[in-house]
């Protein structure tokens, strides 16, 4: 079995999850960078430093799901953090602003396959890659399951008259993080007694290719709080979701 915790985050060759796999490198954890496509999942390794590697896995293909659980129980015998943290925004052609996404994910207008299609990634690619991974995390003497979400699936803030923010919760994105939560919260309570920890974090209105890097924050902010939760002590919390800033409502 490998000598050092191992560490799998999904969705790591850019944007927010190339950062958090660097930061838990930087902390001594083998990273097995996750990337739908393999040949930019070793690029990105390459520039993770550590013990990083590129492992292909696309969240929504559970033929790809199953080999890389294999291969990391062959490889190294062990998993003790995982992050899910791939994620899409809409299921349009690439580039898109925000304003086109909040428009066209409307209630009244959203395409039902785009709805399908983020959910398939943002849920049941979560509920997926964590099956399959739950195993190998069971064995581990401190297991933690990080999901990387989002402050827009609060019921709570769209609640909320004054949130400006709340005209664009729409049919697609938002509710998919809100889904998220709810699952998180269900392995959360399903999980209580094996100590493996399962939290939620969101990391804040970020720039990278999902808003078109219209984001106003860091990856190095955003990657924070997924990376405290996925190091979190034997006293830490397990079924919370919170920012960097402290706990959301969910
Ligand atoms: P990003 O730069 O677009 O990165 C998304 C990552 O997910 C990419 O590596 C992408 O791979 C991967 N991915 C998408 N579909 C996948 C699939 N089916 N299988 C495996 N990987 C897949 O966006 P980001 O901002 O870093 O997003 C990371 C997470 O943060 C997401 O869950 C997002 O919802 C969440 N988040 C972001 C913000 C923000 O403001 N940026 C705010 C709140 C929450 P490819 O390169 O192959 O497309």
């Amino acid at each position: 079995m490998h000598d050092k915790p191992v560490a799998l985050v999904t969705g790591a060759n850019k944007g927010i999850g190339l950062q958090i796999a660097k930061d838990l490198a930087e902390h001594g954890l083998t990273v097995l960078v996750g990337s739908r496509d393999l040949a930019r999942g070793r690029t990105a390794a390459e520039s993770v430093g550590g013990d990083a590697r590129a492992i292909q896995l696309d969240v929504t293909d559970q033929v790809s799901i199953a080999a890389a659980a294999e291969r990391i129980l062959d490889e190294l015998g062990r998993l003790d953090v995982l992050v899910n943290n791939a994620g899409i925004a809409h299921a349009g052609k690439p580039g898109r602003s925000l304003a086109e996404v909040a428009e066209s994910g409307r209630p009244s207008v959203a395409s039902l396959d785009e709805v399908r299609a983020v959910f398939e990634t943002n849920v049941f690619g979560v509920i997926a890659v964590t099956q399959a991974m739950l195993p190998l995390l069971r064995e581990a003497p401190a297991a933690r399951i990080v999901n990387v979400s989002s402050g827009s699936g609060s019921l709570t803030f769209n609640a909320d008259p004054s949130n400006p923010r709340r005209a664009i919760f729409g049919a697609v994105y938002a509710p998919s993080k809100t889904a998220l939560n709810a699952i998180t919260l269900a392995f959360a309570v399903e999980l209580e007694s094996t100590g493996i920890k399962v939290n939620a974090a969101a990391p804040g209105f970020t720039a990278t290719d999902l808003n078109n890097f219209e984001g106003t924050r860091t990856v190095q902010q955003a990657a924070r709080e997924p990376v405290r939760l996925a190091l979190l002590g034997p006293d830490g919390p397990t079924g919370t979701f919170s920012s960097d800033d402290g706990p959301l409502p969910w």
